[in-house]
This record gives C-alpha cells, sequence and structure tokens, in this order.
C-alpha cells in the first residue's frame, strides 16, 4: 500500500488530536512511520485526513488484517467520540498482535564472554538486563534507541526485555589462561605500608571520577582499531593471574608489548575522562569515555599527550607506551569496561559483525 505525504521536520513531538492532524508535524511522524508496527497505520487513520500533506510517496509496509481496519476509520467523522475511543483501542490491541510488526527489540553482536551487542529498540526505552528473575537491573536506550550490553569475564546466561518482549543470550563460556609473574616486590603485591595505602586510596578516589564518565555520544559505532600499531600481545584478556605465587583477581586487559615512546591511538571516538600521571598501580593512564556507559582503559603509559574532558578522535594519539606503575617492562595493557562489567577490548576490534 502506498500514501502520500509530505516531508517534514523529523523527530517533531506529535499529538493525538484532530486539531494538529493539518500540522507539518503530523507528517514529521508519517515520515517514520516505515520502522512503525503495521498497527500503527489503524491509529493514523482514525485521526487524519489523509489529503492534508499529500507531496511526498511514503511505502508503507503491508499489514495484513490491519488493512481492513485501516479502512474502516476513514468514515469515522460520523462516529461518536465513544466509538472512536473504543476503535483506537481495539486498534492497540491488533498493534500487540500484529503478525508482521517488528521486535521491541533486537540485538546484534558477540554473545560471549568478554563481548557485546548493540540493541536497537524505541528511542529511550527502558531495557531490563538481568542474569536471573532475580538478579537484574535497568538502563535506558538513547534518543535513538540504541543500547549496548557488555558480558562480563564469567558472565553466564543473560536476558533483557523491552516492552515486554524478551532477548536472550546463551553465553559462550570462553577458556582463559594463566598469567604467572614472579619476583615482584611484596609492596605491589600484597604488603603495603600506610603511605602506600593512603596512595592506593587516593588513586581509586580519583579512578571513580573517570569511570563514573557518561558520554551521550556512542563514539564506538564502527567499532575499535588497536590503540598500537606494533605490539607483541604478551597476556590475553581473562589470564588468571598469580603474583609471587599468589593467586589474584584476573587479568581483565589485553598486555599489548612495545618500546617506551610507541605512540598509543584512540581506537574509537570519545572524550577523555581522566588523564593522571600519579595512580599507584596503573603508573600513568588514561581513560576514554566512548558513550553508552564503554569506558577504555591505557595503563603504564610514558607521556599523556590529553587532557580530561578532551575529545579525541578514532586514531588520534593520546599518550606513549611506557613502564609506570605496576608493570614489568614497556607494554600498553589496555582494558575495557561497560559500567561495571570487565570487557575484552580485542573482541570489539570485531564488533560490530
Ligand atoms: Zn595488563
Amino acid at each position: 500500500m502506498t500514501l502520500n505525504f509530505a516531508a517534514c521536520k523529523p523527530d517533531t513531538q506529535f499529538f493525538w488530536t484532530r486539531q494538529t492532524a493539518r500540522t507539518p508535524s503530523v507528517c514529521a511522524l508519517l515520515r517514520h512511520l516505515p520502522r512503525l508496527r503495521g498497527g500503527g497505520i489503524v491509529l493514523l487513520a482514525l485521526t487524519l485526513p489523509l489529503s492534508a500533506c499529500a507531496q511526498e510517496k511514503l511505502r508503507i509496509p503491508e499489514a495484513g488484517a490491519e488493512m481492513a481496519d485501516a479502512r474502516e476509520p476513514l468514515d469515522s467523522h460520523s462516529k461518536t467520540q465513544a466509538d472512536r475511543a473504543k476503535s483506537k483501542i481495539l486498534a492497540q490491541e491488533r498493534l500487540a498482535i500484529a503478525p508482521n510488526s517488528p521486535p521491541e527489540i533486537s540485538c546484534t553482536g558477540l554473545a560471549q564472554q568478554g563481548g557485546a551487542v548493540l540493541c536497537q529498540t524505541k528511542p529511550n526505552a527502558k531495557v531490563k538486563i538481568a542474569r536471573s528473575e532475580k538478579d537484574f537491573y535497568f538502563e535506558n536506550a538513547d534518543a535513538a534507541g540504541k543500547l549496548i550490553v557488555g558480558f562480563d569475564r564469567d558472565e553466564k546466561k543473560t536476558f533483557i526485555e523491552a516492552a515486554g518482549e524478551r532477548v536472550t543470550f546463551d553465553i559462550t563460556p570462553r577458556e582463559y589462561d594463566t598469567s604467572r609473574i614472579d619476583g615482584l616486590p611484596p609492596s605491589q603485591v600484597s604488603t603495603f605500608s600506610d603511605a602506600q595505602l593512603k596512595r592506593i586510596r587516593s588513586s581509586s578516589a580519583r579512578k571513580k571520577v573517570g569511570f563514573g564518565s557518561r558520554a551521550t555520544e556512542m563514539g564506538f559505532a564502527d567499532g575499535f582499531i588497536y590503540p598500537v600499531a606494533n605490539y607483541t600481545k604478551t597476556t590475553n584478556f581473562g589470564a588468571q593471574r598469580i603474583l609471587n605465587g599468589e593467586p589474584k583477581k584476573p587479568h581483565y586487559g589485553v598486555d599489548l608489548a612495545a618500546p617506551v615512546g610507541t605512540p598509543i591511538v584512540a581506537p574509537a571516538d570519545g572524550i577523555v575522562s581522566l588523564a593522571d600521571d600519579d595512580l599507584y598501580f596503573e603508573g600513568a593512564m588514561v581513560l576514554l569515555d566512548h558513550g553508552q556507559g564503554l569506558i577504555s582503559m591505557y595503563l603504564h603509559t610514558d607521556e599523556i599527550l590529553v587532557e580530561p574532558g578532551q575529545r579525541v578522535k578514532r586514531g588520534e594519539q593520546i599518550a606513549t607506551v611506557g613502564s609506570k606503575g605496576r608493570s614489568t617492562g614497556p607494554h600498553l595493557c589496555w582494558r575495557l569496561k561497560w559500567r561495571n562489567r570487565n570487557l575484552d577490548p580485542e573482541l570489539l576490534t570485531e564488533w560490530p559483525r
């Protein structure tokens, strides 16, 4: 079915009244019709004088059984207010069962431990993210209806819900390496003086500010590039670390060994949320906020070339490789967080698929 409408400004607010039905705002909504459910046509037809803005051809998806209902309201001028309200409710009920309707939420990407998916739902939709019926929380999609969902190192089955529709991810388990580092000074592993504890706490407070950044622009739509051009990978994401014989937290990053001074570039557009050269463990670290709660980390750098609040483009240099902080030699420890979950930055170089 093809209807004719005028071109209007996108994203204009639309009101369901006969009075505003002839204004350009209605046409704005009509421009988005191909992305609406088939049932949406029914609701429009209830209130619209269809000849009001007839210029631009717009393809309306075939809506099967809804088409009959779409014709019915065209003579609804003779109906009472109650009849129209009833028709609208009926139409909304059909909306929920429209056979050709697009899903409320759909996702593509890497549903594996350390990976992420990019989901498309309605603008600013409230999305439930759950590991079980009891363990869940909510995030809002952005103004374009996009939401990234990341999976932690040991993530198991996860599901998300929007408008009552559920998408379940059966997370593929991974096998992780064991990484042993011996010969570290005890002060970098487990025994800390009061002065060191003070520095560690002060470092944590500053990092917390950097991780709290929430850029609204999505700088990673084209995925990530590697931040160092030539490197030797020495540790994979997720490796179980054993420092001086003591099992510690897993290694939530990828270690890319390269000579001191090697340029480190931004893997995607972002905003610098931390540039600190006095952190106890990380030495000199940069954090880049890529939007959607996705923050990449660059540890043990030699020289930091950016400042907090600065916008950087993909490929722009942010620092140089070094060996500051708890480090056994020149390398970039590249990490990625999605809110409180640790992702594998290398997987994002394969994303989106
Ligand atoms: Zn590392």
